[in-house]
């Protein structure tokens, strides 16, 4: 693919991390998600209605962001590991304080570290009588964790997502361990994105929740999306306004797809429309090609 820029000299400047929430069934990533979403920009924008468009983003006092992901599991994280979408920058790992490490505990556990993605661990249900935070400390440590106040570098938090206790301290230990990360992006130029989330709808057609990881995605241009393309004739924030531009860690809606792609596809600028077409037949024959040789198998 041509790129019409390289990140060669370009400036970087910080982004905001881009966060997704993992663990057990039932431990309350939901529940956590639903209540960190509540202290979100769109909640206050918008009066405390948001809409899902699968991220969303925290902003804290200091000015500094925080970028959710807001599809709870591990279905997800694959699907887009496996489409080579680096996407999360840090797994919070939910643990209920009563019932402590579970087969998917670990589960995410193994995927946060085969993705060599940081994990902040949220031990939820603090506010249950039957809630024992030491004994999943001690799990975790047993289970290789490396938790700071046993001298590793893996900060621990105690929250309850439903009594909505903790939220603040886990924001600060995700804004402190991406500091720690210096993540950083470039602005100018051309944007790579990648997809978290693609729906059709009657009236717009296909449209999808997009993140920018680096550069500027800009209304009018022409993109190719997995294996789609398409010219963005939309952009809209979280709470559906339309905006002209999107920049890095900022999820946005994009509209003007011309089939759906799927979550973990890269977005990519392209010169023309016939650049777009090409890419994506070439992109299309190849998906085609590896599924009959699966067939065939
Ligand atoms: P998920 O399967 O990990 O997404 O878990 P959910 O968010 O659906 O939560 C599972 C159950 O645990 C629900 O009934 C929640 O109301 C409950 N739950 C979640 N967080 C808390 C908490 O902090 N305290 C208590 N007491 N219950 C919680």
């Amino acid at each position: 693919v041509k790129r019409l820029h390289s990140n060669v000299g370009a400036e970087l400047l910080p982004r905001a991390p881009v966060v997704t929430v993992m663990g057990h069934v039932d431990h309350g990533k939901t529940s956590l998600l639903d209540a960190l979403r509540q202290t979100s920009l769109a909640a206050k924008e918008a009066g405390g209605i948001t809409q899902h468009i699968g991220a969303f983003v925290v902003r804290m006092p200091s000015g500094a962001s925080i970028t959710f992901l807001d599809t709870p599991g591990h279905a997800a994280f694959s699907a887009m590991r496996a489409r080579g979408a680096a996407v999360t920058d840090i797994v919070v790992l939910v643990v209920a304080a009563d019932d402590g490490v579970m087969p998917q505990t670990l589960e995410a556990m193994s995927h946060a570290k085969a993705a060599n993605v940081p994990i902040v661990v949220a031990i939820n249900k603090c506010d249950k009588p039957a809630a024992n935070p030491e004994r999943v400390k001690l799990q975790l440590a047993s289970e290789g964790l490396l938790l700071e106040e046993m001298g590793g570098d893996v900060q621990v938090v105690q929250v309850s997502a439903t009594q909505r206790i903790g939220l603040n301290d886990l924001e600060e230990a995700l804004l402190l361990q991406s500091e720690l990360m210096e993540l950083k992006a470039r602005i100018d130029g051309p944007a790579q994105a990648y997809v978290v989330e693609a729906r059709i709808d009657k009236g717009r057609g296909p449209f999808a929740t997009a993140i920018v990881k680096a550069g500027t995605l800009i209304c009018g241009q022409h993109v190719v999306v997995g294996a789609e393309w398409g010219r963005i004739r939309a952009i809209r924030d979280m709470v559906g306004k339309l905006t002209e531009k999107a920049r890095p860690a900022m999820p946005v809606e994009i509209e003007g797809l011309r089939g759906l792609p799927m979550a973990g596809d890269d977005v990519i600028v392209v010169e023309s429309e016939e650049r777009a077409r090409m890419l994506s037949a070439g992109r299309k024959k190849k998906l085609e090609k590896d599924r009959l040789q699966k067939v065939g198998e």
